[in-house]
């Protein structure tokens, strides 16, 4: 199967993606998650090759993607760190795009400011996959939340979710925010008042009739269908002694978890700090490391499709 609308297209935030494109995203990934358990790989994509260009830290997205090229039969060059690359010598990130695009068919791009990405991708004419941009928007990310809220739920529609931590500098939440909005969610906005959802999203949600509930109260965000935890984003703050007063804001205990909704679904982008205590993780509903390994099947996904191979 083949979704030409697909082809060559920028993945740089979730705002851009409609109601059906979602679907698409996540049914394919559905596919994906199949073919690794039944052959492993799947040479959906055997004459592609895929730059990973990541100019700030990564663990899970780098190698997920790595990975996920990998399944498919792509081949991958990359930059695992902005010290090795020209970027060091003074580089444009606009000519560091450039020219990656003469080499490779798909650029996966992560680096430290919020709008590069979108920048970057108006420079070239291959698909760019925007892996996380500063503070901005991280897509890719909320797309395996999405995926996993969906496994774990079994639907995405009216759901009551808590959004907790670093709402301000977190680029996951911000992703996840316009990745919900078309299902209607519930939100409460958990974070101390210092580190809220920025003033344009929250006007965002509030334009589409979102229900907020803002509070600081980590109980009330255990009332929910989904607790998502975020850590606080030390690498953003300018100010460092503000960072020390805001750090271990929130941190989710088994016992806090046993006196919320007994179904509520724990999730976390990883890496945490401190943020969930490692006795909530034998907790049946501590989904985070599971959240993460749906991270390579939503990436098989995006692969497959803005480079339009023939999804199995
Ligand atoms: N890994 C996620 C990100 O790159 C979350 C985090 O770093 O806290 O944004």
């Amino acid at each position: 199967m083949q979704y030409p609308e697909f082809k060559n297209k920028h993945i740089i935030s979730t705002k851009d993606l409609t109601k059906k494109e979602l679907g698409v995203i996540l049914d394919t990934a559905v596919r994906m998650d199949t073919v690794v358990q039944t052959q492993g790989f799947s040479a959906v994509l055997p004459n592609s090759l895929i730059a990973m260009l990541f100019l700030e830290p990564s663990t899970r997205t780098r190698l997920s993607f790595e990975a996920a090229a990998q399944r498919l039969g792509a081949h991958t060059v990359s930059v695992s760190d902005a010290g090795s690359s020209s970027a060091a010598k003074g580089e444009t990130l606009a000519d560091m795009v450039r020219v990656v695009a003469g080499y490779a068919d798909c650029i996966v791009l992560r680096q430290p400011y919020q709008g590069q990405a979108r920048m970057a991708a108006d420079c070239i004419d291959i698909p760019l996959l925007n892996a996380g941009d500063g503070k901005g928007q991280h897509p890719t990310q909320a797309l395996l939340d999405l995926y996993t809220i969906r496994k774990e739920l079994g639907r995405l529609d009216s759901l009551k979710i808590s959004l907790v931590g670093d709402l301000k500098y977190g680029r996951t939440v911000h992703s996840l925010c316009y990745a919900l909005m078309p299902f209607t969610p519930q939100l409460t906005l958990c974070a101390p008042p210092e580190l809220g959802l920025p003033r344009d999203i929250l006007d965002d949600l509030k334009n589409h009739n979102i229900r907020c509930t803002l509070t600081s109260k980590l109980e009330e965000a255990l009332q929910a269908d989904v607790i998502y935890m975020t850590r606080i984003q030390r690498e953003r703050f300018s100010d460092k002694s503000e960072y020390e007063k805001l750090k271990g804001s929130f941190v989710l205990t088994r016992e806090l978890v046993l006196r919320g909704n007994k179904d509520i679904v724990i999730m976390h982008p990883l890496p945490r700090v401190d943020e969930i205590s490692e006795d909530v993780d034998g907790l049946a509903r501590a989904a985070y490391f599971r959240q993460a390994h749906n991270g390579m099947y939503v990436r098989m996904a995006l692969l497959a499709l803005v480079l339009g191979g023939d999804i199995p």
